[in-house]
């Protein structure tokens, strides 16, 4: 894999860790890229307890257009290789989207 620059791919192979990563997102066949933040390590979502009185995101992801590090179009840089770089399960799943719609409605 050729990468846009070695930040960009640190934060990708971060992905599903606790903090920042980069994820690649599917939708009907349309692949994108996006930053994602987690609060705690992938697969540990379910230990995570909270008061009634607190209101947190497990995982949150906004879209990457640009390499926040190099400047590269993403879009164009890895137009042949962004499949490849999907990994299913890392991006946010129904059952997260549905707490963070939850926690949404509460604000
Ligand atoms: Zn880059």
């Amino acid at each position: 894999m050729k990468w846009c620059c070695t930040s960009f791919q640190s934060t990708y192979e971060r992905a599903g860790h606790r903090g920042l990563g980069i994820v690649v997102h599917e939708d009907s066949g349309v692949f994108s890229f996006r930053f994602q933040s987690r609060t705690v390590h992938i697969g540990k979502e379910k230990n995570v307890t909270s008061s009634d009185n607190v209101t947190f995101s497990l995982v949150s992801e906004s879209g990457l257009q640009f390499c926040p590090w190099c400047g590269q179009s993403l879009k164009k840089f890895f137009k042949n290789e962004i499949e490849k770089l999907y990994r299913p399960g890392f991006g946010l799943s129904d059952k997260i989207q549905a707490v963070v719609k939850k926690d949404d409605q509460e604000w």
